[in-house]
């Protein structure tokens, strides 16, 4: 038996499930999760020493590549200095002044500790501003578990076979609409049906939480029109695109003005952030300038803070690694395509940027219905082939692969070999 599954069976006795996040187990695929020790650049090493390339990257968080020299030196600076204060900092209005002059559509920003939180808060603030109380949100886009977002919500709980979640009243849920993603006439009937009701539309603008599903042309800025027609404010959820399919994530790439926009993930360089921001219109309704009440004992920590700040700058005074980040995800999502062509698999490669999965579907997959024709059971066969030949994946067919700086053309090279080999071994 191996470490992780050692470390697997101590864990489920005292964790539920064995994890701290449902998304890491692997039940699906039948086997015990990769307990990490430790990683580096494009790799993380297992507790049993086996090195793997890793594209999980913590869900999004490390685009620069594993335990980037220069963020983790300012993350022990900024420790010697005191863990937490609980009260302000230079480094909260150093990261805030920071992405509000470079992203236009971000005037005011709140730091949070995570992307629930982010988008929760967000929510509330819709409505606070509004004065309305529903909100639109599209099947298989995932915005965290809160309550009222807890609805056709993506990866986890598709993988786990569950629509919703229980523990939710539906009071919480009876003002969150759900609509078809690209579709903007089933956005545009929940509006006609709600009219005057609606807060907000929330969209992940690359839907990368049920796969990875891109926008079709138009739909993003049509979901504009129909907020801007109906006055209720657009969302974008950015938690994941954010910093990474540019710096101003989606709406910098697709053109488009969202009203408020979250983040998560990359913005906290691998500590637990969160944050969410817009027109400062809207953002001086927060507390305490404003009535709609938000607040964090660790918001903005000064560790937390130094991470994000030193990987944002990274980021923006490098425009260079978003070319090579496209280039390596032309490589290696395009060598897929290329490949499965090639051996005739039933499956379909959607792709943008850094972000990309593998369908084991035949369909052009568009929205959650079609995302759900996939056949899971051919995922878990590659889930295993890959890891076995040093591949670290996400554990769900529903999860999006992520690429870092780390991952070199030799990388690249080195996984579709085995992807090579793994197609070989099923068209046999
Ligand atoms: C991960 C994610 C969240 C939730 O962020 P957490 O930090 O896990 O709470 C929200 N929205 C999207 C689009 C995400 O991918």
């Amino acid at each position: 038996m191996d470490r992780s599954q050692q470390l697997m069976d101590r864990a489920v006795k005292f964790i539920p499930g064995g994890v701290n996040s449902p998304v890491r187990a692997c039940g699906n695929v039948g086997m015990a999760p990769r307990f990490i020790q430790g990683a580096t650049g494009p790799y993380v090493i297992d507790a049993d020493s086996r090195r793997y390339i890793d594209y999980i990257c913590s869900w999004g968080p490390m685009i620069l590549g594993h335990n980037n020299p220069e963020v983790l030196d300012k993350v022990i600076r900024a420790c010697e200095n005191g863990l937490s204060f609980g009260a302000a900092t230079e480094a909260e209005v150093d990261i805030a002044e920071y992405i509000c002059t470079r992203i236009p559509h971000v005037e005011m920003i709140r730091m949070v500790n995570s992307g629930t939180e982010a988008v929760m808060s967000a929510i509330r603030l819709a409505r606070g501003y509004t004065k309305r109380d529903k909100i639109i949100k599209f099947a298989g886009n995932y915005h965290g578990h809160s309550d009222c977002l807890l609805v056709d919500a993506g990866s986890g709980l598709m993988t786990a076979g569950i629509p919703g979640s229980a523990g939710v009243p539906a009071g919480c849920t009876a003002d969150t609409l759900s609509a078809v993603y690209n579709d903007l006439d089933s956005v545009k009937k929940l509006f006609e049906a709600n009219e005057g009701k609606v807060a907000a539309v929330i969209v992940e603008p690359v839907a990368a939480n049920m796969g990875v599903v891109l926008p079709e042309k138009g739909f993003l800025k049509g979901l504009r029109e129909l907020c801007t027609q109906n006055g209720a404010l657009l969302i974008f959820d950015e938690v994941i695109t954010g910093f990474r399919l540019a710096f101003g994530g989606a709406a910098e790439r697709f053109k488009i003005k969202p009203d408020l926009v979250t983040y998560g993930k990359i913005i906290g360089g691998g500590m637990p952030v969160g944050a969410y921001g817009g027109r400062k219109e809207i953002m001086e309704l927060v507390a305490p300038l404003g009535p709609v009440y938000q607040a964090g004992t660790l918001s903005g920590n000064p560790v937390a803070m130094a991470a994000g700040m030193e990987q944002l700058k990274l980021l923006a005074e490098n425009p260079d690694i978003y070319s090579k980040l496209e280039a390596a995800g032309e490589k290696l999502y395009g060598g897929m395509e290329n490949l499965i062509r090639q051996y005739d698999l039933p499956c379909t490669v959607s792709h943008i940027g850094s972000l990309g999965c593998v369908f084991f579907t035949s369909a052009e997959v568009k929205n959650y219905e079609l995302a759900k024709t996939s056949d899971t059971e051919a995922f878990a066969g590659y889930y295993k082939f890959m890891l076995e030949h040093g591949i670290h994946l996400a554990p769900s067919q529903f999860e999006a692969m992520f690429l870092s700086l780390a991952h070199t053309d030799e990388i690249l090279d080195q996984t579709l070999e085995v992807f090579e080999d793994y197609c070989k071994s099923v068209s046999a």
